[in-house]
């Protein structure tokens, strides 16, 4: 018999959830069987995590009993970890076969409400943070500040807005459009040619509220263009996107398939390579001594290089990346992780499927990283990433109530993450049981 107190008390939790920002006043007393912490890379195990509203009170030795008017959770054949951050998600989009038209088709209110969707089955897979790295006309932003009023349920988000790219570039929106359609758009849009415009670019992010920013330095798998690699940032457009970055606070993520346009990234001071599909040693050693991050996004090569396979599926200038490129990253993970480069979790999922995150841990363990590694990467790692060390990414005292539980030693054996049966961010229920019951 599970959660006796708090099966007993549903009515209870449905008041204590309804807004992530509002602090839950609700004391939550939960016995872990196993707890994963990721600061001594070691599980512990029969422990009382105790929640005072939005933080984590304490974690003590043993089963501490619940007073009366605290909440019991009881997941002692559960293994409890911190919520899962995914650094690399597009939660405004999913491909699809109709992607390229739905951009026709859809206003931006159709795409926020399909976003909370997203947003919601990001999280019930157990992340409760992630990095939003491109969307479309600050859609991101919106669903980022709609989840922290309450108004909708999913993951906290800190957001690029909409990525820089230059004209013709991965991320120029007007890419492969007809002429009447191809227009010429500029930094407000992300699109910038020098690095004047460059600055301008990051300013306009600063002033359309992102919380970082994202460039895409070489070509990409999916946009439509002959390249998937080609440098596409010059040195100095590159130097005035950090050092404007700088300015304002933030921190530069960039997709990179080649290693040209990764290496010039990372001279330039960038804080993350994304994808790094053709890093070579030289790379490896850049990203090494400038400490810069690898997202690898395993999850996004393997989806469309399974995709490619679908005729039809992608358009014909896209379809031959999506084979080359995407079957190459998890081979570059294992390399760079082999070699020593600091890994943060991402999976640019809206590229895969929503929700499905949690595949990411099984393709890098099966790559040759430990379980614990792999955790970490999506914890205490990527709360470095993002500048919130300090309040996420652990189960300590002090720490925002971000935890998950799946069933089982995920250390044994990695596939548990997929399946995670409760989830709760900022002090407030979600998912309970393998059932969400947010509202
Ligand atoms: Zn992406």
């Amino acid at each position: 018999m599970r959660l006796p107190l708090l099966l007993a008390s549903t009515s209870l939790i449905a008041c204590a959830t309804p807004a992530s920002a509002a602090t839950p006043k609700t004391t939550y007393v939960i016995h872990a069987g196993k707890l994963v912490d990721v600061r001594a890379s070691a599980v512990v195990e029969r422990v009382t995590i105790r929640v005072e509203g939005a933080k984590i009170a304490g974690v003590k030795a043993g089963f501490v009993a619940a007073k009366s008017g605290e909440t019991l959770v009881d997941l002692k054949d559960h293994t409890v970890l911190p919520g899962f951050m995914d650094m690399h998600t597009h939660l405004t989009g999913e491909l699809s076969e109709k992607s390229y038209s739905e951009r026709f088709f859809m206003n931006d209110a159709d795409i926020a409400l399909r976003a909370a969707q997203f947003a919601r089955r990001t999280i019930l897979a157990g992340f409760t943070t992630v990095r939003d790295l491109g969307d479309r006309n600050n859609v991101s932003v919106s669903l980022r500040d709609a989840i922290a009023k309450g108004w909708t349920v999913g993951p906290r988000i800190f957001t690029a807005a909409k990525s820089l790219a230059t004209t013709g570039g991965h991320a120029d929106p007007t890419n492969g459009l007809n002429a009447d359609l191809k227009a010429d758009p500029g930094p407000k849009e992300g699109v910038i040619n020098g690095p004047d415009e460059a600055r301008k670019a990051v300013r306009q992010r600063y002033k359309d509220g992102a919380d970082l920013i994202k460039l895409t330095a070489t070509g990409g798998v999916l946009s439509l263009a002959k390249s998937g690699q080609n440098p596409q940032f010059t040195k100095e457009e590159l130097e005035a996107v950090v050092a404007t970055a700088k300015d304002y606070g933030f921190t530069v993520a960039v997709h990179a398939h080649g290693a040209e346009g990764i290496k010039r990234a990372l001279r330039a001071g960038v804080t993350s390579i994304e994808h790094g599909t053709y890093l070579d040693d030289e790379a490896i050693a850049l990203m090494k001594s400038r400490g810069a991050y690898y997202v690898p996004t395993i999850s996004a090569g393997e989806w469309v290089a399974l995709k490619s396979k679908e005729p039809g599926f992608f358009p014909e200038v896209v379809r031959p990346k999506a084979a080359v490129i995407g079957a190459q990253i998890k081979e570059t993970f294992a390399k760079a992780h082999a070699a020593g480069v600091k890994i943060a979790f991402g999976t640019d999922c809206g590229v895969s499927p929503h929700g499905t995150n949690a595949r990411e841990f099984q393709y890098m363990v099966e790559a040759g990283m430990k379980p614990m590694d792999a955790i970490r990467s999506a914890t205490i790692v990527a709360a470095e990433l993002v500048g919130a060390k300090d309040r996420l990414g652990a189960v300590s005292e002090g720490m925002l109530a971000d935890l998950v539980a799946v069933r089982g030693d995920p250390i044994a054996d990695v596939k548990r993450l997929q399946d995670v049966t409760f989830v709760m961010k900022d002090g407030a229920v979600l998912k309970q049981d393998g059932r969400a019951v947010a509202p």
